[in-house]
């Protein structure tokens, strides 16, 4: 168990390629805090289920990531439970989907701070832990639009191209240290995020719910699959194994062969 007496920080948990991310990490022995808002009795099902399945620690916070100064008080609560911060993974993202003219301006604001500014904040709250132990791994969640565009998301494309930006600048800063700082740019997941963008890219584009599935999501994937979160949680892991100590800085696509086009 490449993970065991370590701890994790896995932001946007509750849901999704977060919780799975999570799920993952316990399977391979470590402690984990999860983060993210849904129904308490379903937040309380996620946490005690995985202490249960996986004999780990796990405790949920709730932190608003639009929030620094809450964002600064997880990273400390996990590291006073736990000892320490391992390893942080920037995963709680959310999408809006509108043409710029339109984009509410504080959706805008939401989703830079959600998807990119809670990414450096967590990052400046995990460093000195990591530094001081010489050890550390930091993965982001970013995304195929990390890498290309599609219209209507300007908001959520210009995070994730920021997510790979501070990602090789934090790399290039942690290299010294033994801490490496990648991450990983899924396709389309079959997650409440996209199950979510559906009426509002059926509306934009006038389109039926058949026809934005088949026609805008799997018509970018060349295996016309959706990715699954365990297949983007198992890269997270192979980040963390001694495997990977010299991969730091990259951008791992996971996209069906999305952006090979
Ligand atoms: P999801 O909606 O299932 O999960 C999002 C998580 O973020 C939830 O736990 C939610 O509670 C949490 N969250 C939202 N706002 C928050 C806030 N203000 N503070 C704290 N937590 C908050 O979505 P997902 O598809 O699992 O997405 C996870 C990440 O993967 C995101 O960064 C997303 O951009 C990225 N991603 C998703 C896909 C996809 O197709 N699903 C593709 C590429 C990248």
């Amino acid at each position: 168990m490449i993970l065991q007496s370590k701890s994790a920080v896995v932001t946007g948990s509750t849901s999704g390629i977060g919780l799975a991310i999570a799920r993952a990490f316990a399977a391979e022995g470590a402690n984990i805090m999860i983060n993210g808002f849904g129904k308490p009795e379903d937040i309380e099902t996620a946490r005690a289920g995985i202490e249960a399945e996986f004999g780990v620690r796990c405790l949920h916070s709730p932190a608003d990531m639009t929030r620094g100064e809450e964002i600064a008080a997880m990273i400390a609560t996990a590291e006073q439970a736990f000892g320490a911060v391992d390893v942080l993974v920037n995963n709680a993202g959310i999408q809006f989907v509108s043409p710029i003219e339109d984009f509410p301006v504080e959706k805008w604001d939401q989703i830079i701070a959600i998807n990119l500014t809670a990414a450096f904040h967590a990052i400046r709250a995990v460093t000195p832990g990591m530094k001081a132990r010489g050890w550390g791994r930091i993965i982001s969640t970013a995304s195929a639009h990390s890498l290309v565009a599609s219209p209507f998301k300007s908001a959520y494309v210009a995070a994730k191209h920021g997510v790979v930006g501070l990602t090789k600048t934090a790399a290039l800063e942690l290299a010294p240290h033994g801490v490496t700082v990648n991450c990983i740019s899924p396709g389309y997941v079959w997650t409440p995020l996209v199950e979510n963008q559906i009426p509002a890219t059926m509306a934009s584009r006038g389109l039926t719910r058949e026809q934005v599935i088949n026609d805008v999501l799997l018509a970018a994937q060349p295996t016309k699959q959706f990715v699954t979160p365990e297949e983007v949680a198992a890269i997270a892991v192979f980040l963390c194994s001694p495997a990977a100590k010299q991969m730091t800085g990259a951008n791992l696509s996971v996209d069906g062969g999305w952006t090979a086009a």
